[in-house]
């Protein structure tokens, strides 16, 4: 999995900052955590493509994290997409897409499912290959933080021995492969352990927007290979924090120890910063794996 921060503000852009948005890149498919104003141009600019784009999840609805959203939905018709398009976020969402598309007398060619988190929650998306997860976080309005876990993958299959046992090549392979034993036509019967190597562990990346450190963004981050975690505020600024029920960037580091996670991403700076290192080094303090966001930062997973 590929991760890119398309914005890494708060609040307000800054000349060097575009307000929140995170694209994932996995397997062809894009998902893109928040859409902040401007987040399409950051897309372009990061070389990804509209057609790819699978999962737009919304963490709440303050507009750094949503105005950016209708002019990518209008760009996504202009580019003639057919295909539909899933749209998760807290109640609201919907209403806010339909409301812009009556008044700006737009239409679109292709099918918005929209998923309400209120009612929904949990489980959003359950696929043959990953699982997108939802939880609320404690911010001033609903807000949810995402995980996206891909399941373990079979381990690698052993040719040398497949064809050792007599296993003829073709479909039967398939049916090992897919965890299912096999009978050959002398009555032989091939368990998958046999010609399977351990199985590969998916990873897991989760994404926590707006918060007061909470029990669900422990939980989202367990074992996380990659926790991406706002950080608005330098840890003097606690006070300040609390009242705006945000994180510090010492809060966010402490969330990541509790979950175990690997690695930490801090973003979501308030527009005060300009020198990020500080920041990253007072969270490094806690968590020593932890980088400070830019603009168009790509990590690999
Ligand atoms: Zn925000
Ligand atoms: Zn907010």
């Amino acid at each position: 999995m590929r991760v890119v921060f398309l914005g890494t503000s708060s609040a307000t852009p800054t000349p060097r900052r575009f307000l929140p948005a995170v694209a994932l890149v996995r397997q062809g498919e894009t998902f893109l955590f928040d859409c902040g104003e401007g987040a399409q141009i950051r897309f372009r600019k990061a070389g990804l493509r509209f057609s790819r784009l699978s999962w737009i999840l919304i963490s709440h609805l303050h507009g750094d994290h949503v105005t950016g959203l209708m002019g990518l939905l209008m760009s996504l018709q202009m580019a003639e997409r057919v295909e539909p398009l899933d749209l998760a976020g807290p109640t609201g969402l919907a209403d806010y897409v339909l409301a812009n598309k009556r008044l700006l007398r737009t239409d679109f060619g292709y099918e918005v499912r929209f998923h309400d988190l209120d009612q929904q929650g949990g489980v959003v998306h359950d696929g043959a290959e990953y699982v997108i997860e939802a939880a609320p976080l404690e911010h001033r309005v609903p807000t949810y933080g995402f995980a996206l876990a891909e399941k373990d993958r079979p381990g690698t299959f052993d040719l040398a021995t497949a064809e050792a046992l007599g296993i003829p090549a073709g479909p039967l392979f398939g049916e090992l492969q897919q965890g299912r034993s096999i009978t050959l036509t002398d009555g032989t019967v091939v368990r998958p352990e046999q010609v399977l190597g351990e199985p590969r562990p998916g990873q897991r990346v989760a994404y926590v927007a707006d918060t007061r450190p909470c029990d669900n963004a422990v939980l989202l981050a367990r074992g996380a290979d990659l926790l991406i975690h706002e950080a608005t505020f330098a840890g003097d600024l606690a006070d300040e924090a609390r009242k705006k029920k945000h994180c510090t960037v010492v809060e966010a580091a402490e969330t990541a120890v509790k979950a175990q996670a690997k690695r930490l991403v801090l973003t979501h700076f308030s527009p005060r910063y300009l020198d990020l290192d500080a920041l990253r080094d007072e969270a490094a303090t806690i968590f020593p794996n932890t980088e400070a966001a830019v603009d168009l930062l790509t990590i690999e997973v």
